[in-house]
């Protein structure tokens, strides 16, 4: 287990995702927001290094038991290193892709089609007040839809993430200004369907 948690790096390059998502948003977004969740995490273990000695998962599972002076800082920073470390992967330079195999299945079983799929998400996206995050998660074996506000993750509350999209205005302000709808349509071009399917078949076992 890590002592210190460490920035991953952006797995392709800052304007792979263009036009969809800018090279600036992407600099930014990485190198500055995410940097700071993980600069605040990590002074949180300094402050009780024995938090440093659990996963990620395990302490946005179990921040409630933290000392109070470091409980939000796990919560929110912790959440946000976390939650942005996946949404990295959940993108993809291979443009519209589309679910396939098994996932395909469940997601026609659980909302009707993979249209009608995208159309709740972005719905409940669109409608998140404020910031937050829209989620795809498996729940006891089955789909469901989740939204969270702020950096909170679904992990903590059992639930595991398979898709996330970020809603917070610092991932789409500079492109999209205060549309967000518009970003949400967009951003269903750069869905790494192949990472979600992986995601799913581990979360069913
Ligand atoms: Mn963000």
């Amino acid at each position: 287990m890590p002592k210190k948690y460490e920035l991953p790096a952006l797995p392709y390059a800052y304007n792979a995702l263009e036009p969809y998502i800018s090279e600036q948003i992407m600099k930014l977004h990485h190198d500055k927001h995410h940097q700071t969740y993980l600069d605040n995490l990590n002074k949180a273990i300094e402050l009780h290094p024995e938090w440093g000695e659990k996963s990620i998962e395990d302490i946005l599972k179990t921040y409630d038991k933290a000392p109070d002076d470091i409980k939000n800082m796990l919560r929110n920073h912790g959440g946000g290193f976390y939650n942005h470390s996946l949404f990295w992967l959940m993108m993809s330079p291979k443009k519209d892709q589309m679910p396939s195999g098994k996932l395909a299945e469940e997601i026609t079983k659980q909302f009707g089609s993979f249209e009608d799929f995208k159309k709740q998400f972005g719905e409940a996206a669109t409608k998140i007040f404020g910031s937050g995050w829209e989620w795809l998660v498996v729940d006891k074996d089955k789909l469901a839809l989740m939204s969270t506000p702020n950096q909170d993750s679904p992990v903590t509350q059992g639930k595991t993430p398979i898709l996330g999209l970020d809603v917070w205005e610092h991932a789409y302000y500079l492109d999209y200004q205060s549309k967000r709808a518009d970003y949400v349509q967009a951003w269903w071009h750069i869905v790494n369907w192949e990472d979600i399917a992986k995601r799913f078949e581990q979360a069913k076992k």
